[in-house]
C-alpha cells in the first residue's frame, strides 16, 4: 500500500521509499525511512499536502510525494483491537527479515540469465544469442541473513523507448524501483557494455556492476583495473563468471554494501556531455525540478536528456502534467537555437558520441588490451559456417546428425526403459488377482504412461543438440545464413531461432518470438510455429518409423521435419501476400562469439525438459490414459469387459455383435472423416485424443493395443503390426503409417501451444486460425499422401 492512499488517524509502517537517488535520500532525511511508523494527521483542504507525524515530529508531503513510499498498514480507523493486533505482529515479524530487490539489467547476451540461474537455482533458458528472456522472471535466496528478490529482466542496450525490450525495462525501473541494480556487462566487450551503465549512472539509482565473463578477460591477457574504473565512474565493480559462478559471492557481498549505504566507491557523477549540451541540460533541470509531479520516478538529468533526444515515451508522461506543456516548449525552444548552432549535428549522435567519448577515456586510463585476440578462433570458424559454398551443407549436416542421434543413439536407452516396462508389465500380471484393478493398472497405467515414458531419451537427445546450438553461437549464424531464405517468404533472419525452437516445444517458441521487431513479421512467425515438428510429436514418428520404416528411419524422419518446414514457409508467403503487406525491417542480429558451452550447463538444461517430461506424464498423460482405458473398457455385458468380449469374438471369429465401447462408438463415429486418408478408428480416436497434449497420441496407442497377458513381452510397434482379429488385416499399413505421421505433423496445435498463440497475438482470431487452417492442411495433405504411398 502506499502512504497517499492511508486514510486520516492511520498509522503504518515505512517499507520502502520509491525513485530515484535523490529524491530517495531527501524523502529519507526528513524520516521516511524503513521500518518506522507513521501517523496520517490531517489534510489540507484541497487534499495536498498531507501531514504526517514521524519520529514525533510534525511534517508535511504533497501527495505525490507521499504515493512513493510504500507502507504496511499497522492501524487503521475502525479495526477491532484484535486485528490490529494481529496487523502489529505481521509488521514486527515482517521488519526482522531485510529483504533486497535486485534487478539485473544489461546488453543481451552478456550473462544476465546465467547469473540468475546460478545465484537463485533457477533454469531460466540461457542462449548465445540476443532476445533469449522476453520477460521479468523473479527469484529469491538467502545470502547472510538477507533475503534477496532477484529479477531478470530482458536485454537492452539502452534504454530509450526504441524497442519493446527497452520500454519494458524502463517501465520496471519506474514502477518497481529495486534497491540495487546489478548491471550485468560483458567484460570482454566494455566499451559497448558500459553505454547502458552510462545511462544507469544518469538516471541515478543504487548500483553495482557486474564484470561478466571474467574468464575471457583473463585468457586473452587484458588487463582491466576495475577498482579504479569504478572509482572513477562511482559505481563498485566486481568480477564474475557467471558461467561457473565465479565471484558471485563477492557480488552480493557488493550489493549489501551499496544497500546499507557503506561502500566506498559509490558516488553520483554526471556524464558530462559537454558545454553546449550541458547548457541547455541546466535550463531543463531547473524547469523539471520546479515542477514537483515530474522529477520522482526518474532523475531530472535523465528525464532532461530524455527529452533533448526525442524519446516519444518521456514527451507522453511529461506532456500529461501540468506543468508539462512548459517544460516541452522550453525544450523545442532549446533544440531549435541549438540546431541553428550545429547545422551539421544531430544531437541524439552527440549525445551518444560523448558518452562513448567519455567511456573510451575510463577505459584508456584502466585498460590494456590482451595480446591474444579471442576472436580469432570465432573470425575462422565464421568463415566456414557462414560461408556463402559451404554454409548451407554444414547446416544440413549439422540437423542430419541432430536426428540421427535422436534416432540412433536414443535407441539403446529406449530399449532398456521398454524391457523395463515390459517386466513391470508382467510382474502386475503376475502378481495382482485378475479384476478392474489389475486391468486399468495393467493397460491404461503401463500401457499408456509406460508407452510414451519410453521416449524420454529421445527426448533428451534431441533439448541437448538444440541447447548446444543455441549456446555455442551457431544458432546466431544459422539465423544469419538464413536470413536470404527467410527473405524469401517475407520473414527474416530474426524468425528462425523461433522456428529452430520449436522442434523442442512450440510454447517457448511462440513466446521467443517476442524480440522481433516488426508486428506483421512477429505474428506469420508465431502462425507457422506449430507446423516447426515439437518434441512431443517425436514419439509418434519413432514409433512408427522405427516399425514400418526400418531401412531408412532417419531419412522418413527428416522428411517429416523438412516436410514440416515445406508447409511453414508456403504459409508464411501465402499469409505475407494475401493478409499482411510487405515489411522490410533490417537485419540487426549480433554474431556473438563462439563459447563453448560447459556440459553442466547443457545437462541442466536438457534435465529441466526432462523433469517438464515426467511432470507431464504423472499429469495430464496419466489422466487420459486412464480415461481412455475406461472409455475402452465400459460398458461391462453379461459380466465381461471390452477386451474380453473382443477376445472372445476374434476367437469364434464371429462378426463384430453391437457390443461396441463407448470409445469405438466415439471412434466410429468420426472415422467417416478420417477414414479417407487410411485410419483405422483406433487411429482416428488416437489422433482426437491428442489435442489436449500431442504426448497423448501415443499413450492412447498403447492403452488401445495392451494386449491381452500373453503378449506383454510384445513391443508396442510389433503389437500394431499384428493382424486385427476381426478385421484379419493390420490397422496400420506403411501407408496409412505415413498418412497418420503427416497428419499428426500438420493438424490443430495442442492446447497449450493455441493458449500461447491467443496471448502472444493479442487476438483469438489467430487460434482460431491455427485450429481451422492447420488442420484443413493437415488432411489433405496426409490424404495426398496415403494416396501415393497406397501406388506403392
Ligand atoms: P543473457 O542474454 O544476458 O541472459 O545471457 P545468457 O545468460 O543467456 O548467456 C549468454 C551466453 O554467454 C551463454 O552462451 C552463456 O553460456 C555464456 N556465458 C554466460 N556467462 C559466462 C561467463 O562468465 N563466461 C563465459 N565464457 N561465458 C558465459
Ligand atoms: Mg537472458
Amino acid at each position: 500500500m502506499r502512504l497517499s492512499e492511508m486514510p486520516i488517524g492511520s498509522e503504518a509502517v515505512i517499507v520502502k521509499v520509491l525513485g530515484h537517488g535523490a529524491f530517495r535520500k531527501r524523502v529519507m532525511e526528513m524520516g521516511f525511512v524503513r521500518g518506522r511508523t507513521v501517523k496520517v494527521l490531517q489534510q489540507a483542504p484541497l487534499n495536498d499536502p498531507v501531514k504526517y507525524s514521524i519520529m514525533g515530529y510534525e511534517v508535511s508531503l504533497r501527495r505525490s510525494e507521499a504515493s512513493m513510499i510504500e507502507v504496511d498498514p499497522v492501524s487503521l480507523p475502525g479495526q477491532t483491537p484484535r486485528e490490529r493486533e494481529e496487523q502489529h505482529e505481521a509488521v514486527e515479524h515482517a521488519k526482522k527479515e531485510t529483504v533486497i530487490n535486485v534487478a539485473l539489467i544489461g546488453n543481451p547476451n552478456c550473462g544476465k540469465t546465467s547469473l540468475f540461474n546460478i545465484a537463485s537455482g533457477a533454469k531460466e533458458h540461457v542462449g548465445n544469442y540476443s532476445g533469449v528472456t522476453v520477460d521479468a522472471k523473479t527469484g529469491h535466496f538467502d545470502y547472510k541473513g538477507y533475503r534477496f528478490n532477484i529479477v531478470d529482466l530482458p536485454g537492452t542496450y539502452s534504454l530509450t523507448s526504441y524497442s519493446p525490450e527497452e520500454l519494458y525495462v524502463r517501465n520496471y525501473l519506474r514502477d518497481y524501483s529495486p534497491d540495487v541494480i546489478i548491471n550485468v556487462v560483458d567484460a570482454s566487450n566494455l566499451e559497448r557494455n558500459l553505454y547502458l551503465a552510462t545511462e544507469l549512472i544518469d538516471m541515478d539509482r543504487s548500483m553495482v556492476i557486474a564484470l561478466n565473463m571474467y574468464d575471457e578477460v583473463r585468457e586473452s591477457g587484458a588487463i582491466l583495473d576495475y577498482k579504479m574504473l569504478g572509482e572513477m565512474i562511482g559505481v563498485p565493480m566486481v568480477p564474475i563468471v557467471a558461467k561457473t559462478g565465479e565471484g558471485v559471492d563477492k557480488l552480493f557481498d557488493a550489493v549489501i554494501k551499496v544497500y546499507e549505504g557503506k561502500h566506498e566507491a559509490v558516488r553520483h557523477i554526471h556524464v558530462n556531455l559537454g558545454a553546449d549540451i550541458e547548457k541547455m541540460l541546466r535550463q531543463l533541470i531547473d524547469a523539471i525540478k520546479a515542477a514537483p509531479d515530474i522529477g520522482m520516478h526518474f532523475s531530472p538529468r535523465y528525464i532532461a536528456i530524455k527529452l533533448l533526444e526525442g524519446d516519444q515515451e518521456a514527451n507522453r508522461i511529461i506532456g500529461k502534467t501540468p506543468e508539462g506543456e512548459k517544460i516541452l516548449e522550453l525544450r523545442d525552444q532549446l533544440l531549435k537555437q541549438f540546431n541553428i548552432d550545429h547545422t551539421d549535428a544531430d544531437i541524439q549522435e552527440l549525445i551518444a558520441a560523448e558518452k562513448y567519448g567519455f567511456i573510451a577515456g575510463a577505459l584508456a586510463e584502466t585498460y590494456k588490451a590482451g595480446e591474444k585476440d579471442t576472436l580469432t578462433r570465432t573470425h575462422v570458424i565464421d568463415d566456414l559456417v557462414t560461408n556463402k559454398l559451404f554454409g548451407f551443407p554444414i547446416f544440413f549436416l549439422i540437423m542430419f546428425f541432430i536426428f540421427w542421434a535422436t534416432f540412433a543413439i536414443g535407441q539403446y536407452p529406449m530399449d532398456w526403459i521398454e524391457d523395463l516396462v515390459a517386466w513391470l508389465s508382467q510382474v502386475v500380471n503376475n502378481l495382482m488377482p485378475d479384476g478392474i484393478l489389475k486391468d486399468m493398472i495393467a493397460d491404461g497405467i503401463i500401457g499408456g504412461v509406460g508407452g510414451v515414458i519410453v521416449f524420454l531419451p529421445n527426448i533428451l537427445i534431441l533439448y541437448f543438440c538444440i541447447s548446444f546450438m543455441e549456446d555455442s553461437g551457431y544458432m546466431a549464424r544459422a539465423a544469419f545464413i538464413m536470413d536470404k531464405v527467410m527473405h524469401r517468404i517475407g520473414l527474416h533472419g530474426k524468425s528462425f531461432i523461433p522456428l529452430v525452437m520449436g522442434f523442442g516445444c512450440n510454447v517457448p517458441a511462440i513466446m521467443a518470438s517476442r524480440s522481433i521487431e516488426s508486428r506483421s513479421s512477429r505474428i506469420i512467425t508465431i502462425l507457422i510455429n506449430p507446423f516447426m515438428s515439437c518434441s512431443a510429436r517425436l514419439p509418434i514418428y519413432v514409433l512408427l518409423i522405427g516399425t514400418f520404416f526400418p531401412k531408412c528411419p532417419a531419412l522418413v524422419f527428416m522428411g517429416l521435419y523438412i516436410l514440416g518446414i515445406i508447409v511453414a514457409m508456403v504459409t508464411a508467403k501465402m499469409l505475407r501476400k494475401f493478409y499482411f503487406k510487405a515489411d522490410e525491417t533490417p537485419f540487426v542480429m549480433e554474431l556473438p562469439p563462439y563459447r563453448i558451452p560447459t556440459f553442466k550447463a547443457s545437462m541442466r538444461h536438457t534435465w529441466a525438459k526432462g523433469e517438464q517430461y515426467l511432470k507431464k506424464m504423472g499429469g495430464i498423460i496419466l489422466v487420459a490414459s486412464i480415461v481412455v482405458w475406461a472409455l475402452n473398457y465400459f460398458p461391462i455385458r453379461d459380466g465381461k469387459d471390452q477386451a474380453e468380449i473382443y477376445a472372445e469374438v476374434a476367437r469364434e471369429g464371429e462378426e463384430i455383435s453391437p457390443n461396441d465401447s463407448y470409445l469405438e462408438m466415439a471412434g466410429k463415429a468420426i472415422n467417416p472423416v478420417l477414414s479417407p486418408l487410411g485410419f483405422h478408428w483406433r487411429a482416428s480416436v488416437a489422433a482426437l485424443a491428442g489435442v489436449p497434449a500431442k504426448e497423448i497420441v501415443v499413450s492412447t496407442l498403447g492403452v488401445l493395443y495392451a494386449g491381452d497377458e500373453a503378449e506383454t513381452n510384445e513391443r508396442l510397434g510389433e503389437r500394431l503390426e499384428k493382424p486385427n482379429p476381426i478385421t484379419h488385416k493390420p490397422d496400420f499399413t506403411h501407408a496409412s503409417a505415413l498418412s497418420f505421421m503427416i497428419f499428426i505433423l500438420l493438424y490443430c496445435p495442442c492446447i497449450a501451444t493455441i493458449t500461447a498463440i491467443v496471448k502472444e497475438t493479442h487476438s483469438w482470431r489467430y487460434g482460431a486460425f491455427s485450429i481451422v487452417y492447420n488442420t484443413l492442411v493437415a488432411w489433405v495433405l496426409a490424404f495426398v499422401a496415403y494416396r501415393i504411398a497406397l501406388l506403392f
